[in-house]
């Protein structure tokens, strides 16, 4: 049987191993955490950072590897990619890390981004406020994830104070975009070249986390979407599920960042979508051929943040499917997710407001 190792075990490398064994193909899963969602359904082999023999038995036992987190070290991507193929690539990994990268990837291929300045130094960052104006977001350039690592200077005296929020370092100071609303593009490709889009998701954040999806969201920007996406996927010459979140500004489309890897806007699908995200991935980076992106219906997603509700009471609503993720409830965190599908969206979003209820 084949294996897929997934570095990391948490909650999207826990739909990765569920979505994989009705195909026939086994996960396996290489942690650095204490905490592992994905150790309920499948092997999750734990090792320090540097514990080169348990890495390399690890890759000796897989045939393929991916991934659910962008944030990993390179130098033990390119270790661990040296013995079996990784997708995404180091080469993509080392641009999705880091945000001046990404944006400047974008900005090669004409897709529009916030203005952006990298910068260091208080001096810097002081004279990139000038040339931006009020208001801005001071990011730092990596390890960033739903919301964190960020903060918005509204007026001078913000500055200094973000700077040292932000501990200093490689940071990059980006223009505060008035968007109307946000989306995404997931989109998968396999060895072939074949590529599958996903219908646009439109994505409400709380607090710099996502908090609720819905989809498909039938929009005349889809195509454009797409155009970017693809240009991006045959230029990392990418194997598996790739996702751009967009901000909507005067009806264009303004990237924010990518993500090589299965995305949470993109959790509907389980449910609301001829095959999952989490399917997909593992069918390109098997070279299976790509699977039907047609959505089932309207759906809305809701992410629960911190803690679950009650179970009872979800699955009390018609068309709600409950996923929990067996996380510590924890400020902040995501702990699982309610997907409400159904024929028509007026429908669906009745039935959306019970889940506050709950
Ligand atoms: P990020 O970590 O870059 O995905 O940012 C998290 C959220 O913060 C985004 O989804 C937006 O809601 C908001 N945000 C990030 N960057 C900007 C920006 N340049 N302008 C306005 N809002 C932003």
């Amino acid at each position: 049987m084949m294996i897929v190792g997934i570095l990391g075990a948490g909650q999207l490398a826990r739909m990765l191993a569920l979505a994989a064994y009705p195909l026939g193909i086994k996960t396996r899963c290489l942690s650095f955490s204490d905490e592992n969602p994905a150790k309920d359904v499948t092997q999750v082999d734990v090792c320090e950072e540097h514990d080169s023999e348990k890495i390399t038995a690890f890759a000796k036992e897989v045939d393929v590897l991916t991934l659910e987190t962008e944030n990993i070290p390179l130098d033990f991507a390119k270790k661990i990619a040296a013995l079996k193929p990784l997708y995404p690539s180091v080469e993509t990994l080392a641009i999705a890390q880091d945000r001046l990268q990404e944006k400047q990837l974008f900005r090669s291929f004409n897709i529009q981004t916030a203005e952006f300045i990298a910068v260091e130094t208080l001096e810097e960052l002081t004279l990139a406020v000038k040339t931006l104006g009020f208001p801005c977001i001071l990011k730092t350039r990596f390890y960033g994830y739903d919301g964190k690592g960020q903060v918005i200077i509204n007026c001078a005296q913000d500055i200094a104070l973000a700077f040292k929020q932000l501990g200093g370092g490689a940071l990059i100071l980006e223009s505060f975009v008035p968007f109307e609303y946000e989306v995404s593009l997931i989109a998968a490709r396999n060895l072939h070249g074949q590529i599958a889009f996903y219908p646009l998701t439109r994505n409400e954040h709380q607090n710099g986390i996502l908090h609720i999806s819905q989809a498909p969201y039938k929009h005349p920007l889809q195509e454009t979407a797409q155009i970017c996406v693809a240009t991006l996927l045959a230029h990392l010459n990418y194997i598996g599920v790739f996702t751009v979140e967009f901000f909507v500004h005067n009806n264009t489309l303004i990237a924010n960042e990518c993500a090589p890897r299965v995305h949470n806007s993109g959790h509907w699908t389980i449910e609301g979508n001829d095959t999952s995200q989490f399917e997909q991935h593992i069918r390109a980076v098997c070279n299976l051929p790509l699977g039907s992106t047609k959505a089932r219906g309207f759906s809305f997603m809701y992410n629960c943040i911190g803690q679950m509700p009650d179970r009872e009471k979800i699955l009390n609503i018609p068309g709600a499917h409950y996923h929990t993720y067996n996380k510590t409830p924890r400020l902040g965190r995501k702990v699982g997710h309610v997907t409400i599908c159904g024929e028509s969206k007026t429908d669906v979003l009745g039935l959306a407001k019970l889940i506050n209820e709950a």
